[in-house]
C-alpha cells in the first residue's frame, strides 16, 4: 500500500527512530511557523500532525509549501512525543506528530467549495451537488460509519436467528402501500411499464409460500411522494417476514434486537426497556399522533363534557357538531405575549385547525381568550382538568376529532421543541399496535387500508368484515420512537376468502383484484403458511442513532426537497432515439 499506517492511529507507543511510517491522506489544515509547517493530515482513520523543516528536510518542506487544504499528500517519517506542554488533549494523536523526511504529492485539489474540516452553514443544494467533498467532513463520515455498523448489526442479529437474506427485484409490478409508483417503461412490451417496489411485500409474502419461513433483506424501497424531513424517493428498510408467527413473535424478535442495537452501535439511553405499548386508540387521545413522542409528556385532555353548554359558541357548536374541544398545557409559558399567542394560532391552523383558545394562569386569576364566555366554575374546572398552574399556559383547539388530534399533537411536538422536552440522547421507542384495520375515505367513498391491504383482522374482529368494517382492528403493530414511525408490520391474511372480501371493502372487483393481485391469490391456493413481518425504515433508524434530524444526513447521496439530485442532475431529458425506443411520445 501507499501508506504503512492510518492517521488517527498513531500513539505515543509508536514513537522512536526505530519506526518508519509512511502516511497518505488529505490536507486538513496547515500553518507555517518560520522554517516549520505544520499539516494536520487527514484518512479516514483521523487526523495527526505532521512537521516539515526547512533546515532538516528541504526537500519535503518544499513539497508542504505547496500543498494547500485537500492536497493528497503522501509523507514518510517517523513519529515523535510532542515536547512536553504542546500535547492536543483534544486530539486522540495529540500527544506525537510525525516528522517528515519526505513527502509526495500525489495529487492536487481545486480549491473546495466549503470548508472540510468545520460546517459554516451552506446551503443544503451546495452540500449535495458536492456531495463527495460534504461526506469527507468527519459529521458524514461517522453518520456512514454508523449506518455500517447498523446494517451489519442487524444482519449478524437475524443470521444468528436462522433468518435467510433473500434479495428481490428492483423491476416489479406495482405495489400498493399507498404512494404513488416510480414506472419504467418497458422497451420490448410497448406500453407496459415496470413499477419500482414501494415495498418488497408481495414478493416477501411469496418467499413464505415458498416455505423459507425466515426472511430478511436490507431492501430498497421507492415512492412517489412529496418530500419531508423523514421522506426520500427512495429508501432503505430492513424488510422481514416470518412464517407460523402471532403478532407477539414478531414483536419479541425485534424488540431485543433494537435495544441490543442501541446499546451496541449508539451512546443514546433508551427511555424505557421493555417498550411500552399503547393501543392506536390510546396514542391519539393522549398525544394526538399515533407514533407520539413519548418522551415527555403534555399529554392532552379532553374538557368538551365541560363546555359543551357553555355561552361560547365556538365550543359549543364544536361539540354540538359531533367534535371535540381539547386542550394541553404549556408549563411556565404563562407570560407569552400575544404576538407569541398569534404564531401558535398561525401554527395550528397550518393543520386545519380555526383558531386556538389560551388561558395564561396567574396567581391572582387568568388572562385568557375565552374565559370571559364561561362561568368561573366552568373555567376552574377546565383549569383543574389541564392541571395548570400559576404561570403556565393553556391551549384549546374545537374541532373535528381527527383536526383536533393533528393539530394539537403537532402543537405538543412545537412546544416539546421550545421547552427543551425533546432531548436527542434519550430514544423512547414504543409498540402501537389494535389499528384501525380500515379508514374511511371521503373523497372517493370507500374504505381504504390503515396499513395495507395484506393486513389480517384481529381474529375476533372477523365478523366485523361484514357487519361493521370502521370498527375491525388489524393485527397491526408500529414500532414508534420519537415522534417518527420507525416501521410498520402485520400479521397477514393467508386464507384467499378473506383477502377476497378484504378487496371488496376497498372497492376492488373480483375482476380488478385478479388482474393486480392474481398471482398472490393464486399462490394463497397452494398451502400458505399463517405469516406476518415488519419493515423498520433503515435511514430513520441510523437518523436518531445519529441524532439527526433529517434522513438526508444519513443517506450517502440523496435527493434533494424537489427529489432531484444537484450533483448528477437527476432527473433529466433524455435523447428522442431513447424515447422511440420505449414507444414514448412527450405530451409536450
Ligand atoms: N411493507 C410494509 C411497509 O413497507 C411493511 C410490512 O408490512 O412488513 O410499510
Amino acid at each position: 500500500m501507499l501508506k504503512t499506517h492510518n492517521c488517527g492511529d498513531l500513539r505515543a507507543s509508536h514513537a522512536g527512530p526505530a519506526l518508519a511510517v509512511t502516511l497518505a491522506g488529505w490536507v486538513h489544515r496547515y500553518r507555517t511557523h518560520g522554517g516549520v509547517i505544520f499539516v494536520d493530515l487527514r484518512d479516514r482513520s483521523g487526523i495527526v500532525q505532521v512537521t516539515f523543516s526547512q533546515d532538516t528536510a528541504p526537500d519535503a518542506f518544499a513539497v508542504a509549501e505547496q500543498a494547500r487544504n485537500e492536497w493528497v499528500i503522501q509523507v514518510k517519517g517517523t513519529v515523535q512525543r510532542r515536547p512536553p506542554g504542546l500535547e492536543n488533549p483534544e486530539m486522540p494523536t495529540g500527544d506525537v506528530e510525525v516528522v517528515a523526511g519526505a513527502a509526495a504529492v500525489l495529487n492536487p485539489s481545486k480549491t473546495p467549495p466549503f470548508y472540510i474540516d468545520h460546517e459554516a452553514g451552506e446551503a443544503e443544494g451546495l452540500r449535495l451537488k458536492y456531495r463527495y467533498l460534504d461526506l469527507r467532513r468527519q459529521r458524514m463520515q461517522r453518520n456512514m460509519i454508523l449506518r455500517h455498523r447498523t446494517v451489519k448489526f442487524i444482519r449478524d442479529f437475524l443470521s444468528e436467528r436462522g433468518f435467510v437474506e433473500i434479495e428481490t427485484p428492483i423491476l416489479t409490478k406495482s405495489t400498493p402501500e399507498g404512494a404513488r409508483d416510480y414506472l419504467v417503461p418497458s422497451r420490448v412490451h410497448p406500453g407496459n411499464f415496470y413499477a419500482l417496489p414501494q415495498s418488497p411485500q408481495q414478493l416477501k409474502q411469496m418467499i413464505m409460500v415458498a416455505g423459507f419461513e425466515r426472511y430478511f433483506q436490507i431492501a430498497r424501497c421507492f415512492r412517489d411522494e412529496d418530500q419531508r424531513a423523514d421522506r426520500q424517493p427512495e429508501f432503505t428498510q430492513l424488510d422481514l417476514e416470518m412464517s407460523f408467527v402471532e403478532r407477539e413473535d414478531i414483536m419479541q424478535l425485534i424488540e431485543p434486537m433494537i435495544t441490543q442495537l442501541v446499546e451496541t452501535v449508539s451512546d443514546k439511553k433508551l427511555l424505557f426497556k421493555p417498550f411500552p405499548r399503547l393501543t392506536y386508540h390510546e396514542a391519539v387521545r393522549r398525544f394526538g399522533k399515533d407514533s407520539p413522542d413519548l418522551r415527555f409528556g403534555m399529554e392532552l385532555a379532553d374538557v368538551s363534557d365541560l363546555v359543551a353548554h357553555s355561552d361560547f359558541s365556538v365550543f359549543r357548536n364544536a361539540v354540538e357538531a359531533g367534535g371535540q374541544v381539547k386542550g394541553l398545557r404549556a408549563e411556565g409559558l404563562g407570560g407569552y405575549s400575544r404576538k407569541e399567542m398569534d404564531e401558535l394560532t398561525e401554527f395550528v391552523k397550518g393543520y386545519g385547525a380555526k383558531g386556538l383558545a389560551w388561558l395564561a394562569v396567574q396567581p391572582d386569576g387568568y388572562r385568557s381568550s375565552f374565559a370571559k364566555y364561561l362561568s368561573g366554575e366552568t373555567v376552574d374546572a377546565l383549569v383543574a382538568r389541564l392541571e395548570g398552574q400559576p404561570g403556565d399556559l393553556l391551549l384549546l383547539v374545537a374541532d373535528r376529532p381527527a383536526v383536533v388530534a393533528e393539530s394539537l399533537g403537532r402543537l405538543r411536538i412545537e412546544l416539546g421543541n421550545r421547552l427543551g422536552l425533546r432531548d436527542d440522547n434519550v430514544l423512547a421507542f414504543a409498540w402501537i399496535i389494535d389499528f384501525p384495520l380500515f379508514q374511511w375515505n371521503e373523497e372517493e367513498d370507500r374504505w381504504d387500508p390503515s396499513h395495507h391491504l395484506f393486513t389480517s383482522p384481529m381474529p375476533e374482529d372477523v365478523p366485523l368484515l361484514d357487519s361493521d368494517p370502521g370498527a375491525a382492528r388489524g393485527q397491526q403493530y408500529d414500532l414508534v420512537c420519537n415522534d417518527f414511525e420507525i416501521g410498520g408490520g402485520s400479521i397477514r391474511i393467508h386464507r384467499r376468502a378473506i383477502q377476497e372480501k378484504v378487496f371488496k371493502l376497498i372497492g376492488l372487483d373480483v375482476e380488478a383484484a385478479r388482474q393486480q393481485f392474481g398471482h398472490m391469490l393464486e399462490a394463497f391456493e397452494y398451502g400458505t403458511p399463517p405469516h406476518g413481518g415488519i419493515a423498520p425504515g433503515i435511514d430513520r433508524l441510523v437518523m436518531l442513532l445519529a441524532g439527526e434530524h433529517n434522513i438526508r444526513e444519513v443517506m450517502t447521496f440523496p435527493k434533494s426537497q424537489t427529489a432531484s439530485d444537484p450533483m448528477t442532475g437527476a432527473p433529466s431529458p433524455v435523447t428522442d432515439q431513447q424515447l422511440k425506443e420505449l414507444h414514448i411520445r412527450l405530451a409536450d
